[in-house]
């Protein structure tokens, strides 16, 4: 299969653009396209065949549902059966924007979209392009990230050109997202708000808006979570992993750096490739392997942004080991850490000194 890649030109029409696309979706087939948070793989939600053929994309196992996208707010009465008040709230307040809301599901909404589930995730992107695909192909539009299953999430046009080239027959490119990082996900569907994925909404911000909001234990852990809540399917797979081998290193950042070069040192002398990956406040201090710069501390949203990219980097660099420091902090940096977690296979080394990890405990 031939991929097109179609650059979109955000001072143009866009409908006109869009247009192919648009009769794709309608067709049952796939587009990728661009959201605030990362590039999404696009099959009409409402179809089982088009939504199979995602799984079948992605090499994604079918028990892991899909987002499905809408673009107006009387759209979710179409695909939930109920609507608390509390999550009436949640949409009109963050929406168009990064959070999918879970409720509980219509039955028109096939079980190939919910990968079997009861429950329906839903979100309205507020990118333009994302919003206007919707429209125009005047359906719901079910979308996973467009990766391969396992690698990280693209947040270009050419990742996903990297995974998906042969696979899919177009891809919107309208440039480098936003965020960077995937949608926080919050389930409404029962009778207490569960975050069960993190993101650029905070739960601060949510709880302002709906009140208690639980954070599902298997989410932000240090340790692999060992039972998996059968809510949260996506949870279980292997994520964002790059294909050599990424360690974290948590503690003071003189002992993190220190750490880090000398790790990195040891394996050069096996004779094999290593990167670091560094904030600004350290970059200047590796001193072995190849570093690789993810943004600023103080400036989060540069890292939440260069992650997934710098991920890819480390791929394309052949390296065999990744040292990574850690970006244990509340906000956004959390969900960049819940997501870096995941791609080390959970590998952290913790140099906290003994006091103040058991003052944390
Ligand atoms: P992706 O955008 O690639 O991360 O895929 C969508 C994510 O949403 C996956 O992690 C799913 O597990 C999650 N998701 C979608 N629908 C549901 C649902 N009904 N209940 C729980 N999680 C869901
Ligand atoms: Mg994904």
């Amino acid at each position: 299969m031939q991929t097109e890649m179609i650059k979109i030109d955000r001072e143009g029409e866009l409908e006109q653009q869009l247009e192919k696309a648009a009769a794709l979706i309608r067709r049952g087939e796939l587009v990728a396209f661009p959201t605030e948070t990362v590039y999404g793989l696009g099959a009409d939600a409402m179809n089982e065949s088009a939504a199979a053929r995602i799984y079948s994309a992605k090499g994604r196992p079918s028990d892991n549902p899909l987002i499905v996208h809408i673009a107006d707010l009387s759209q979710v009465d179409e695909v939930a059966s109920y609507v608390p008040e509390a999550a009436r709230r949640v949409m009109e307040q963050f929406w168009p924007g990064p959070l999918t809301v879970i409720l509980n599901k219509k039955d028109a909404v096939p079980d190939g979209t919910t990968g079997g589930l009861k429950t329906v995730a839903i979100r309205m992107p507020s990118h333009p392009v994302a919003r206007a695909l919707i429209r125009e192909s005047g359906r719901l539009i079910a979308a996973p990230s467009a990766n391969l299953s396992g690698r990280p999430s693209p947040t270009t046009a050419d990742h996903v050109y990297e995974d998906m080239k042969g696979r899919i027959p177009m891809i919107l490119d309208g440039g480098p997202v936003g965020i960077g990082i995937e949608s926080t996900i919050i389930d409404m569907s029962g009778p207490l708000p569960l975050i069960l994925r993190p993101g650029y909404i905070s739960r601060e911000q949510l709880m302002e808006v709906a009140g208690q909001v639980e954070i599902d234990p298997a989410v932000s852990g240090k340790v692999m979570p060992e039972k998996v809540v059968a809510k949260a399917p996506g949870m279980k797979y292997r994520h964002y992993a790059p294909r050599g081998q990424l360690v974290l290193i948590e503690g003071p950042e003189d002992k993190v750096i220190e750490k880090i070069n000398a790790l990195a040192a040891e394996k050069e002398k096996e004779g094999l490739r290593v990167g670091v990956i560094a904030s600004d406040e350290i970059v200047d201090r590796c001193s072995a392997g190849v570093c690789l710069h993810i943004g600023s501390r103080s400036n989060p949203e540069t890292i939440a942004a260069r992650l997934y990219d710098v991920l890819r980097e480390t791929d394309k660099l052949g390296l065999d080991y990744i040292y990574s420091e850690s970006f244990f902090e509340k906000g956004l940096l959390d969900a960049v850490m819940n997501r870096m977690l995941k791609a080390a296979g959970y590998r952290l080394i913790s140099l906290q000194p003994d006091v103040e990890r058991r003052a944390a405990e």
